[in-house]
């Protein structure tokens, strides 16, 4: 545990009840602790700039809450389907036909509570105990936190800054072994905001024909934050054939400005979403009606919140990077979706802010956020401990003056 992301309360364990063994291995979210501490000091009459978790901060169109509003007139009370219900189905349907996806049915689809749930089920659904699981690094927190509560054999694949925190063909082939059993690949990113073009794609979809019994489970939830005209490009659509060991993970969370929603699909073989319809019907049993109503709504409706912060994200992206490449010595790859940077910091290890030494990222990021109240994620949190994250969703002035505060703190070091 990074000790700026140390939990407050962590109750004592009594002496004679045990938790399972797996939770020797759970952890909470380093995301949501960093976010914790900013929303405390906050609290406390500091004046914060939180560039820490990723939340888009826009609200949806007015009609998914009119369809929400009209689900609970016809509220049925009942139970759900484990899977979704059939228009929640048709709508992903559709918005994958849109996606350039062809020759899916609804029994290739499940749902579940936000893509984090879903991506806990799909690995507690393909991984058993001891089975490696490939990750290129930068990743999100959760693929890394989710294997270990499986206790599934991690190995991570490093994607420096050098290499524009994206995974090599080469590399890939050189990582498979016979046993590998699943690869996780994210695109867009979070953390790095990295998008794969279409030739990339294409490379590493060869890699992977090569290996059949690889399965790939392909977090592509930023899909419709893609910036510079660049096309959502994807294994799937490169190479059709995968399409029996491929699993589309998608969620209205950041498109949509539905985080609190918690819905998260998938589309993959039959058997693999048959296997989350199972585990739904052990745990979640359905989604609720009045959230399945926005989600349809959202997914069927018009699109122009999400066009339009799409935009907005893109010329923030250009502010964030234009702040940054002033910075002497900060390296950050240039993002091309999601809404997130993430900046090469290490020209700041073994210097000094004020009184504070920064050795690594984990200073580098308490050391601004006590002098100048700006909270970033330390990258190690995401495997790279040379980087931060910079979540640029805030308010247009907030992001504007948290740049210039992350400026003057390089200027201030010693
Ligand atoms: N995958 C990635 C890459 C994410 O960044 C996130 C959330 O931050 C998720 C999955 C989880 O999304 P959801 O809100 O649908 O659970």
């Amino acid at each position: 545990m990074l000790e700026f992301l140390a939990p407050a309360d962590v109750p004592e364990e009594p002496s004679m009840l045990n938790l399972a063994q797996r939770m020797s291995r759970a952890k909470p979210s380093a995301i949501m602790l960093v976010a914790e501490k900013a929303k405390k000091l906050k609290a406390a009459g500091r004046d914060i700039i939180s560039f820490s978790i990723g939340v888009p901060n826009f609200l949806p169109g007015e009609h998914v809450y009119a369809a929400a509003h009209e689900a609970l007139k016809h509220d049925s009370g009942q139970y759900g389907s484990n899977r979704g219900s059939d228009a929640l189905l048709d709508a992903f349907l559709k918005h994958l036909r849109e996606g350039g996806f062809e020759g899916y049915e609804r029994k290739h689809l499940a749902t579940g509570v936000g893509a984090k749930q879903v991506l806990f089920n799909l690995m507690y659904a393909l991984l058993d105990e001891g089975d490696e699981i490939l990750i290129p690094t930068p990743y999100w927190t959760s693929y890394v936190d989710i294997a270990e509560i499986l206790d599934a054999k991690i190995t991570l694949l490093p994607c420096p800054a050098e290499q524009n925190y994206k995974l090599t063909p080469a590399q890939l082939d050189a990582a498979i072994k016979p046993n590998t059993k699943l690869l996780l690949f994210n695109n867009p990113s979070n953390p790095t905001g990295m998008v794969y073009t279409p030739d990339e794609v294409k490379a590493i979809a060869d890699v992977l024909a090569k290996h059949p019994t690889l399965w790939v489970l392909s977090d592509d939830i930023y899909n419709r934050m893609i910036f510079d005209g660049l096309p959502y490009a994807h294994l799937v659509k490169a190479r059709p054939e995968l399409r029996d060991r491929v699993v589309i993970i998608d969620s209205i969370s950041k498109t949509y400005g539905m985080p609190g929603w918690r819905v998260g699909l998938i589309a993959g073989p039959e058997s693999v979403a048959q296997a989350i319809v199972t585990l739904n019907s052990n745990h979640i049993t359905n989604l609720p009606e009045v959230v399945t109503a926005a989600a349809v709504a959202a997914l069927d409706g018009p699109q122009d919140v999400p066009k339009q912060k799409n935009a907005d994200f893109s010329k923030r992206r250009d502010e964030v990077m234009a702040a940054l490449t002033a910075i002497p010595g900060v390296r950050c790859p240039r993002p091309q979706g999601a809404f997130y940077a993430f900046p090469d910091i290490s020209a700041a290890f073994g210097k000094k802010h004020g009184t504070n030494a920064i050795a690594n990222d984990v200073d580098f990021c308490n050391a601004l956020l006590d002098a100048k109240g700006v909270a970033c994620v330390p990258g190690s949190a995401f495997g790279e401990p040379r980087a931060i994250r910079i979540s640029y969703t805030c308010k247009p002035s907030e992001l504007t003056d948290g740049l210039k505060r992350i400026q003057d703190f390089f200027a201030e070091l010693k």
